[in-house]
């Protein structure tokens, strides 16, 4: 079992790199963004929740989002692996995501962390929301996301190292380049 969380601040590229991994392991992709995103088009009342945190750019409660990450890790039948992409954010949902994995007698095999500097991340953000539309893609929500990810998603990175999971990666350079070397870092694995 391949199971990969790519972490990195918003802006980072998680979601690129995240389909290249796809295609290129074969392993399920989540995507708690994604998810959050189809339930508010839906019109769920998850869907009226979420936006009223996305939008505000801050972090959904975590039980919410352990819950819907449980959900959708049981609908996954004969599965190679799981690349959990924008989950954890935070240090309770990293000890929930180990103890889902634990009693169904997996584990983390790798945390990859996409290192941007902050200046890139605010120039491709602002041009993603101008493309794709994104609500939170605007300049004073993308600022507050940056905080939430400095206080409560970053530290994280200790955590991942404490767990000896950690794998940095340069997320500056082509989608080909950034990719390979994380292809080299689960090649190692
Ligand atoms: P993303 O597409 O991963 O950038 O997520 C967009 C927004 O969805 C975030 O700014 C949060 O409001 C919410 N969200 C996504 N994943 C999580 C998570 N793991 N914990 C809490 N909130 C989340």
């Amino acid at each position: 079992m391949l199971n990969i969380v790519i972490f990195g601040a918003p802006g980072s590229g998680k979601g690129t790199q995240s389909e290249r991994i796809v295609a290129k392991y074969g392993v399920n992709h989540i995507s708690t963004g994604d998810v959050l995103r189809a339930q508010i088009k839906a019109g769920t009342e998850l869907g009226m929740t979420a936006k009223g945190y996305i939008d505000q750019g801050q972090l959904l409660p975590d039980e919410l989002i352990i819950d819907i990450l449980a959900q959708t890790l049981d609908g996954f039948k004969d599965s190679k692996g799981v690349i959990f992409d924008g989950f954890p954010r935070t240090i309770a949902q990293a000890e929930a995501l180990k103890k889902m994995l634990a009693e169904r007698g997996q584990e983390v095999s790798i945390m990859l962390d996409l290192d941007v500097p902050e200046d890139e991340l605010m120039t491709r953000l602002i041009k993603r929301g101008q493309e794709s539309g994104r609500a939170d893609d605007n300049e004073e929500t993308i600022k507050k996301r940056l905080v939430v990810y400095h206080s409560q998603t970053s530290p994280l990175i200790d955590w991942y190292k404490n767990d000896g999971k950690y794998q940095h990666i340069n997320g500056l350079g082509t989608m080909e380049g950034i990719f390979a070397e994380i292809a080299e870092a689960i090649d190692k694995i």
